[in-house]
């Protein structure tokens, strides 16, 4: 019987392994920000902080529905528009709305990972408006027809002599593998790009209910632009993102940028809450704030994953995750990779669906030390793999893996009856003889233990087991204590 054939995970994830190019920009951006975020945690003066901002995201989760009427009222004051999305579906037809009223005919889009969690680009392209990503990183991907492979460095798995070869290609310039040279090639493309559009669409990093604002951080300086030059502006938003007071915001943001870019501050932080006033020289004629749900009640519903979305989506775990640090982010197929990704795209997007996400990681812990939050996410990975195995009618999730199941009920009989366990081993070193090379390893193994073997070999069962040997060589000869009574046969 063939073996089935590899989802698109492994398939990614033997891909991204083989290149030794992106093998090398993986181990270089692990190196810097994976070791980078750890010092600055170990050496950080307030070492509550994080501890602090953790304990107020989870107060917010436990007041939510009041924190976020609050945001709403106070961006409606100023001017603004909110609209309460409950699905993507229903984020992408206000949007579309809106566009639509305007005679929107392009949309520049920045920080736009909400965005693509919905998969607002076919619905705007559809309706006959061009889209255009404007930051580096995404502009780079979207020229390339990619998608992106890290939280924060989107084109992380493509180098300079590959972004060359495609800027020579689609923007006409000279082939240059040179750094500065392809930044000013982007930022004069993308200028000419902001001046005519109609409408930005951003995300949000994080909101204020507080002073009733949204707040953007970039390096790059497009976000000021393409939420200050087009006439209307749409962010899209989380529900998830907001904190209650400025005071938290405050520290939310600190550990944003360091978690992120080992930053003590990002060079812009953009705070946005409405239409520019009468006498603002520059900004949006009209303002709209769209919360989105798409899922995430459900988690907040849910005591055991509620914790994720704290996450602020600095992508540090990714920098020290070691099955990130090898199969890169495409292997996860969703805009939120690594061990963040393997945990939320279950919850949002189906468990049994993303399956082998969960099972992926290898619950080493680095990322749970590294998260500026303190997110347990290996804790709440175990907890996913708990509903494959055993189903959850709350997650609508099914058994995952019968065949799987049925091995480890075998394995939990044998192991909980020893005499069964010893005649297993008794028939397992029988029948692992014609699999032993040379005596010493096995390197292939059948059927359903195949896969054990295939990027490894496999010490054999030993001749006999360390208690066998015990009882042989020392149990026999071992002192009695003196008077004692309590003389146990088998040397257990
Ligand atoms: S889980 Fe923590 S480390 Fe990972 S992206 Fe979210 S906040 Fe950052």
């Amino acid at each position: 019987m063939s073996a089935s054939p590899p989802s698109d995970y492994r398939s990614a994830a033997v891909t991204g392994i083989a290149s030794p190019r992106l093998q090398k920009s993986l181990h270089g951006l692990q190196e810097r920000f994976g070791k980078g975020a750890m010092e600055i945690w170990a050496t950080m003066e307030d070492q509550e902080m994080r501890h602090r901002v953790k304990e107020a995201r989870m107060n917010t989760f436990a007041h939510l529905d009041i924190i976020l009427t609050e945001l709403a009222e106070n961006v409606r004051a100023r001017g603004g528009q909110v609209h309460f999305a409950a699905t993507a579906e229903d984020a992408i037809g206000y949007t579309l709305a809106v566009a639509k009223r305007n005679k929107v005919k392009r949309v520049v889009k920045g920080k736009s990972m909400t965005s693509m969690e919905i998969n607002i680009d076919p619905a705007l392209q559809g309706a006959g408006i061009e889209v255009v990503e404007t930051d580096l990183g995404e502009y780079i991907i979207q020229l390339a027809g990619d998608k992106p492979s890290h939280i924060i460095a989107p084109c992380i798995h493509l180098d300079r002599n590959q972004i060359g070869e495609l800027f020579a290609d689609k923007l006409g310039i000279d082939y240059t593998n040179d750094p500065p040279t392809l930044t000013m090639a982007a930022r004069k493309a993308l200028r000419e790009k902001m001046l005519g559009a109609e409408m930005g669409l951003t995300g949000c990093n994080l909101a204020c209910a507080e002073i009733g604002q949204i707040s953007l951080v970039s390096n790059e300086g497009n976000i000021r632009m393409a939420t200050t030059m087009p006439p209307v502006l749409v962010a899209l938003m989380g529900m998830e993102r907001v904190v209650a007071t400025l005071d938290e915001h405050r520290e939310a943001l600190q550990l944003l940028t360091r978690g992120a870019a080992l930053q003590k501050l990002s060079t812009y932080v953009s705070f946005l809450g409405g239409p520019a006033g009468q006498d603002d020289p520059d900004g949006p004629r009209e303002f709209h704030l769209v919360i989105i749900d798409n899922g995430r009640s459900k988690i907040l519903a849910d005591p055991e994953f509620r914790e994720v979305l704290a996450c602020i989506r600095c992508g540090a775990c990714l920098n020290i995750c070691p099955v990130y640090g090898k199969i890169g982010g495409h292997a996860y197929n969703s805009p939120y990779c690594g061990p963040i990704g393997a945990v939320v795209t279950p919850l949002l997007d189906g468990i049994n669906k993303h399956a082998d996400l969960c099972k992926g990681e290898t619950l080493c812990g680095a990322c749970k030390d590294i998260c500026p939050v303190e997110n347990d996410l290996p804790r709440m990975l175990s907890a996913l793999r708990h509903t494959l195995a055993y189903g959850s009618d709350r997650w609508n999730t099914s058994q995952h893996s019968p065949g799987e199941a049925a091995v480890y009920s075998l394995w939990k009989l044998l192991i909980t009856h020893p005499l069964l366990y010893r005649i297993s081993l008794r028939l397992g070193r029988l029948f692992q003889r014609p699999f032993v090379r040379k005596g010493k390893m096995i390197s292939k193994m059948a059927g359903l233990a195949r896969g054990w073997t295939e990027g490894r070999d496999l010490p054999p069962l030993a001749g006999r087991t360390f208690a066998e040997v015990w009882k042989k060589k020392y149990a026999a000869n071992r002192p009695q204590p003196s008077g004692s009574v309590n003389q146990n046969k088998e040397g257990s």
